[in-house]
């Protein structure tokens, strides 16, 4: 073999390593871009996850919060708002009033129209009073057709403004179900020693009073 077929026979091994190396790179670069645009695709999927994930807890928590029929909130969240915020009114000074409210002659309703009627008439009644509530303020169903509202930031003279107002505006609604329905209100302020259990019992006790003297009435204790 001579020196020029020497030569030829090394540029053409020189070109089929590059070509070689070209390819080699070429699919090099071909599998990286595939791993990123998985993994790009797995990372969106686990934010989306992610997101889902977090949407179901709050919306778990919600639930958890809310009575079923209503959707006010339950007695439990209640108790936890009502320890919170007399805590608050104690170490800021600030006032806070609870008004407690029943409606008025459910039996009646529940013996005349039905068990599902009294259950649209709890509904309607308290979308009427949630609609008369101030940001501030919190409206739970305590029990069957007892309910609290909870008002921070306000003293006995203006809860008793406040839970006239509601008492006027359900005697004043038509509801489609029953008509006229009515309600009875207890109202108690925050006291320097108060717990939940002790505002709660003013509440009650001034509730009474309304049922006592007649019904559709705001007493206070
Ligand atoms: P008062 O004016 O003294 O409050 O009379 P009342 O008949 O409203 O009072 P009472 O507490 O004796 O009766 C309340 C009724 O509420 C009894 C119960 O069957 C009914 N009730 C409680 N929870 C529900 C509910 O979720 N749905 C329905 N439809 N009725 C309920
Ligand atoms: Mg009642
Ligand atoms: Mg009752």
């Amino acid at each position: 073999m001579n020196a020029l077929q020497n030569n030829v026979i090394n540029l053409r091994a020189q070109d089929l390593r590059g070509r070689a190396r070209r390819r080699a790179d070429a699919g090099l670069e071909q599998q990286l871009a595939d791993t990123a645009r998985q993994l790009k695709h797995a990372t969106n999927r686990m934010l989306e996850q992610q997101r889902e994930f977090e949407a179901l807890a709050l919306s778990l928590q919600q639930q958890a919060d809310r009575d079923a029929l209503t959707g006010l909130y339950n007695r439990q969240k209640f108790d936890t708002l009502c320890a919170a915020e007399i805590a608050r009114g104690k170490r800021y000074e600030t006032p806070l009033a609870l008004i407690m409210y029943d409606i008025d002659r459910f039996k009646n309703v529940n013996d005349t129209y039905g068990h599902l009627v009294g259950d649209k008439v709890l509904i309607e009644t308290s979308c009427t009073v949630a609609g008369r509530m101030r940001e501030s303020d919190s409206l739970a169903r305590w029990g069957g057709e007892e309910f609290m509202i909870l008002a921070p930031h306000t003293d006995l003279e203006h809860a008793l403004l406040l839970a006239e107002q509601v008492r006027a505006v359900v005697d004043d609604t038509t509801f489609s179900t029953v008509g006229r329905v009515t309600c009875s209100f207890g109202v108690t302020a925050l006291c320097e020693h108060d717990t939940v259990d002790k505002l709660i019992y003013r509440a009650d006790a001034a509730l009474y009073q309304a049922k006592r003297s007649g019904r559709n009435r705001v007493e206070f204790a």
